[in-house]
């Protein structure tokens, strides 16, 4: 069970999740269009994460006893001006979702609610690293993207990234019987 104002705010975070992977799908479109394959797959995976996420909000709130409303989720923009555009839009939005992880986890600690506190940390950590996954994405590019040799050696590098279902995601979903 939840205190109402930790589980409206559970079912928002697993909205802005779904927001999340539908905002990457949507730059990962922009790269294709543009024949930057690697950046293109690169936020293709990262989708996947985004989902991947979603799945561990909505089946936590469901394994706690809590209801999932799945509201609107709005519309990502489509136009960007550029890769860098791109890259500092992605870097800003995962600030963005560090400030709303860390709301739930104070308004999780105002009511004892420990278990939401404890399943938070996880994503604490993964912000940790989305940032600077994010962060690092912007830094070559500002190094090396000006040059067209330096960025299709980002875009190849890119392009290595593979997606794994992430691990976190099996300790909520129910066993398949
Ligand atoms: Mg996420």
């Amino acid at each position: 069970m939840f205190d109402s104002k930790v589980e409206k705010l559970l079912n928002e975070q697993l909205i802005m999740e779904i927001y999340s992977a539908n905002f990457y799908l949507s730059m990962s479109a922009w790269f294709r269009n543009k024949s930057l394959d690697g950046y293109a797959n690169w936020f293709y995976v990262q989708y996947k994460e985004e989902i991947d996420h979603a799945l561990i909000f909505y089946n936590f709130i469901l394994n706690a006893g809590g209801q999932v409303k799945l509201g609107a989720i709005k519309s990502p923009s489509s136009e960007f001006e550029g890769v860098g555009d791109i890259l500092t839009k992605s870097f800003e939005h995962e600030k963005f979702v560090t400030s709303l992880i860390y709301e739930i986890n104070e308004a999780a600690l105002k009511v004892k609610d420990y278990k939401t506190v404890q399943f938070l940390d996880w994503f604490i950590k993964e912000q940790v690293e989305e940032e600077d996954r994010a962060s690092t994405n912007i830094n070559r590019f500002n190094l090396f993207g000006a040059d067209p040799k330096g960025l299709h050696s980002l875009d190849e590098e890119a392009a290595a990234r593979t997606y794994a279902q992430t691990p976190q995601l099996a300790l909520y979903e129910p066993a398949v019987v």
